[in-house]
């Protein structure tokens, strides 16, 4: 009797605008996976991935459930930003709902060090409330482009607005200076901007990873308290937290050799 045949390998599609879902695209090509990474479309000129990319949003759960059973998607790596929310509870909502196991991948959060000052807020207008406390000083701000607008109404603090691409104008705080840059930051660098600027506290999301990190490191070298925003919560998904649990997890999927949780 002929053995059954293999399932068709299929392909797996990778939320990205991440370094780990670059690295992800990269470790799944190189094993003979073929994937598909998908951007937001946010930035003007994004790093992109390896292999096959769409830009642009899904158009909702139920759209993105259409897509991935119209492109023979075998599995869903949610490799997004931690805060991005709103892609990952559509991701969550539409694997189901099209019968394709989904991953989160999601680097570990930062942890505070000896010597660390930092306030934990649950969002960015906790964030300005707590530069209110602590009256003008003057703010090295790298939550990014999207949701600014919550210290626009702060007159008070001095601003260093650093983000990849301008923000909308009316967003800003009134006193600001903007610098359009994008990591990898160095300590050098990053010490080099607080002196030079005369950073009095430093905002941050809590994003994680190393390639944005060296503005603690330096804020602890200064001595400067750090507003840390919480990341939103998730459900919903198994999670991983590093490129080789989903390039595992994704590889059986996508073989369908699917032994292993999650
Ligand atoms: P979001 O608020 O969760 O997403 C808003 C909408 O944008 C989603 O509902 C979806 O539209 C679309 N979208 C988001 N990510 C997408 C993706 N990878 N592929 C296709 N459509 C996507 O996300 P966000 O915070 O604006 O972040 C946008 C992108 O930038 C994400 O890919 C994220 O990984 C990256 N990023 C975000 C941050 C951050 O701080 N939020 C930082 C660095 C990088 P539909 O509902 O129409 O599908």
């Amino acid at each position: 009797m002929t053995p059954p045949a293999d399932p068709a390998p299929g392909r797996v599609l990778i939320l990205g605008g991440t370094a780990e879902a670059r690295a992800l695209a990269q470790a799944l090509d190189d094993a003979g996976v073929a994937v598909v990474s998908s951007l937001a479309g946010r930035v003007a000129r994004p790093r992109l991935p390896v292999g096959e990319t769409r830009i642009g949003g899904f158009g909702g759960p139920e759209k993105l459930a259409a897509w991935l059973r119209d492109n023979a998607i075998a599995a869903v790596v949610d490799a997004t930003h931690p805060f991005a929310e709103r892609m990952s509870a559509s991701a969550a909502q539409a694997a189901p709902a099209a019968g394709v196991p989904a991953l989160r991948l999601a680097r570990p959060g930062w942890t505070e060090q000896p010597g660390d000052r930092w306030t934990w807020v649950d969002d960015l207008h906790a964030a300005n409330a707590a530069l209110e406390r602590l009256g003008a000083p003057r703010v090295l701000l790298t939550s990014g482009r999207q949701g600014l607008a919550a210290f626009a109404g702060n007159g008070d603090a001095w601003f260093l607005v650093r983000c990849v691409d301008p923000p909308a104008p009316e967003d800003l705080p009134p006193r600001h200076e903007l610098l359009l840059d994008r990591g990898p930051y160095t300590l050098d660098g990053e010490l080099g901007l607080v002196d030079a600027h005369g950073i009095e506290v430093v905002v941050t999301k809590d994003s994680g990873g190393p390639l944005t990190a060296a503005k603690l490191a330096a804020a602890r070298a200064r001595g400067l308290p750090v507003v840390v925003v919480r990341r939103p919560p998730r459900t919903g998904m198994p999670a991983v937290a590093t490129v080789e649990e989903a390039v595992a997890w994704a590889r059986a999927r996508a073989t369908g050799n699917t032994p292993a949780s999650p």
